[in-house]
């Protein structure tokens, strides 16, 4: 090892998305913290030059937010112009300048306190008017941190691309993140099946989450190696890094559309996606169908439930991209991460135990109702093969609910998400009213673990491979044989080719993953038979941990050094 090598810093976290890249550091800054009330100008000072201070920072705010939007796309191009009309509103400068010019409120302050109280009024009209609460909340932040000096809030817009630290994402802000400009996410905080994680795999950023030491040891603008499958961010990267870095993200695999093992026998390789654009990407890797589609991704942030014609529209959008194929619709899974505030309660003290997921129907029947509705006309409009399902399912009584409630709206394939261990335990009386199941591993390993899924210091139990939750997708399998009913796999250990040895092997017949995944996975079915599956998944169930299940495994499975996986 050279002596730069043994001096270099390496900071070291849980690798989570794929890929390695290197970039110059940008970090996103937190919270704005409220100007001091109590402020006031002093008698001395120049009212009217205090209040054209206000005008200034907010045109450049407005200017730096119109050039942000022209050189980005999509969803983020469209986000980043509504903020800069809105910063170059009069009517917040205006209220502003007349807190200085009557109150003599300090400019920060007054900015502060006109838009909390324009924040009020849009909150009060609700609809679409409440949910632009956010962006005036955002402009606020903005100006407030221009008047002030201070770094600016939100993603951070650079000429160049950056790799993006933070301390936490919301997944609200990952989902608006331009790949062309992120080469790659850090964050001190977060778990691996975060929805963070997810959406940074889904949108091929890779990532690193859990970094505990990242804000102190990558300081703004450094150069850092970014390894999202080892977990690694390195400063100061030699040459021969970067450019093997860069070699290997170009290479690509791809899948022929039909996934087996290499004795011909059939694993379904579907897609999880959770907006249209996304259905249109995972139709193009190839994807068999969509085996889980997050509904909750298409309303993110939304004060208020979606309208049955707007979820209509996005649904259809989604099914018009697998003609004839199957996509299976999740309702709506609010809560923990995903809080909706039409249907969740922020103020409940252990939310993933909350009432989320299905349970939130318990309290607002409509909404489900309402959504039931609208997937049934997506489905009737489209040429997909629709199956429905519930997530955070617990009860035999839950799922007989669902299925009769699918079945009032014509929906005959409705199914449930096996995400908590009861109902990997009761799978065999689920089945017998349910038509299929489908594992969600992210929850099932929080829950069988009793380990947060976001929380990063407890990554160490959130591990599907831990034997435990592999004997609960046994138990689950066992279920659907006794009922003959399909069981499959969505959560995120579906993406990974070694657990998805072990999940055929005991007996789940589709498997559903970013599309990225897709490939890699399917490269590692097909060098392996149906007997070794089997075999493979009968050593993993005779470990004693997570690890010894894992060497058990990859000692199996030569093939996935071969292919660097
Ligand atoms: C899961 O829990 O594994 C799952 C697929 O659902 P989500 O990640 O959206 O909670
Ligand atoms: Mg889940």
């Amino acid at each position: 090892m050279s002596t730069e090598n043994l001096h270099r810093t390496i900071v070291r976290g849980i690798g989570v998305s794929p890929g390695r890249a290197a970039a110059r550091v940008a970090q996103f800054a937190g919270d704005i913290p409220p100007p001091d009330a109590d402020a006031q100008l002093g008698p001395d000072a120049d009212l009217e030059e205090a209040a054209a201070t206000i005008q200034t920072h907010a045109v450049k705010v407005a200017e730096e937010l119109t050039s942000a939007a022209d050189s980005a796309s999509g969803d983020a191009a469209e986000i980043l112009a509504t903020t800069a009309q809105m910063a170059a509103d009069p009517t917040l400068v205006q209220v502003a300048q007349g807190k200085v010019r009557d109150q003599r409120k300090t400019p920060a302050r007054a900015v502060w306190e006109a838009a909390d109280g324009i924040a009020d009024q849009l909150a009060a009209l609700g609809g679409y008017m409440a949910e632009r609460v956010r962006d005036v909340q955002d402009v606020r932040n903005r100006v407030v941190a221009s008047l002030l000096d201070l770094p600016m809030p939100g993603i951070p817009h650079r000429p160049e691309p950056f790799v993006l630290l933070a301390q936490d994402l919301a997944p609200a802000d990952t989902a608006l993140l331009d790949p062309a400009k992120v080469r790659a996410i850090v964050t001190a905080e977060g778990g691996p099946t975060s929805h963070t994680a997810i959406l940074a795999r889904s949108l091929g950023i890779p990532a690193v989450v859990g970094a505990a030491e990242a804000l102190e040891k990558l300081p703004d603008d450094t150069l850092v190696l970014v390894d999202g499958a080892a977990g690694t961010a390195t400063v100061d990267p030699t040459e021969e890094e970067v450019a093997a870095a860069e070699a290997l993200s170009a290479q690509v695999r791809t899948f022929d559309g039909q996934g087996r093992t290499s004795d011909g026998h059939h694993v379904e390789l579907l897609a999880n996606v959770g907006e249209p654009a996304g259905a249109r990407k995972a139709a193009e890797a190839g994807a068999e169908g969509v085996g889980l589609f997050r509904t909750e991704f298409c309303f993110l942030d939304r004060a208020e439930e979606p309208g049955i014609a707007e979820q209509v529209k996005e649904y259809r959008k989604v099914l018009a991209a697998f003609p004839g194929k199957k996509v299976v619709v999740r309702t709506l899974d609010a809560g923990a991460d995903k809080p909706m505030p039409f249907l969740t309660d922020t103020a409940e003290p252990n939310p993933a135990l909350g009432v989320r997921g299905l349970r939130t129907s318990w309290r607002n029947p409509k909404i489900l109702d309402n959504q039931l509705t609208a997937i049934a006309e997506a489905a009737a409009a489209e040429d997909a093969e629709v199956w429905v399902m519930a997530p955070m399912v617990a009860t035999v009584q839950e799922t007989e609910e669902f299925v009769a409630s699918c079945a009032k709206h014509g929906l005959q394939h409705a199914g449930v998400m096996v995400e908590v261990p009861s109902a990997a335990l009761l799978s065999g009386p689920i089945l017998a009213r349910a038509a299929f199941a489908s594992i969600g591993t992210n929850d099932l390993t929080q829950y069988t673990m009793a380990a947060d899924r976001l929380l990063g210091s407890l990554a160490s139990l959130s591990d599907t491979f831990h034997p435990a939750v592999l004997r609960m997708v046994q138990e689950t399998c066992r279920g659907g044989d006794q009922q003959r009913r399909p069981v499959g796999v969505c959560g995120e250990a579906a993406a990974d080719p070694a657990t998805a040895v072990v999940l055929v092997g005991l007996g789940v017949s589709s498997l559903s993953m970013s599309p990225r995944s897709l490939a890699d996975v399917a490269a590692v079915l097909e060098a392996t038979s149906y007997a070794q599956c089997q075999e493979i998944a009968q050593l993993a169930l005779t470990a004693e941990s997570a690890e010894h299940a894992r060497a058990l495994v990859r000692g199996r499975l030569p093939i996935l050094d071969e292919l660097g996986l």
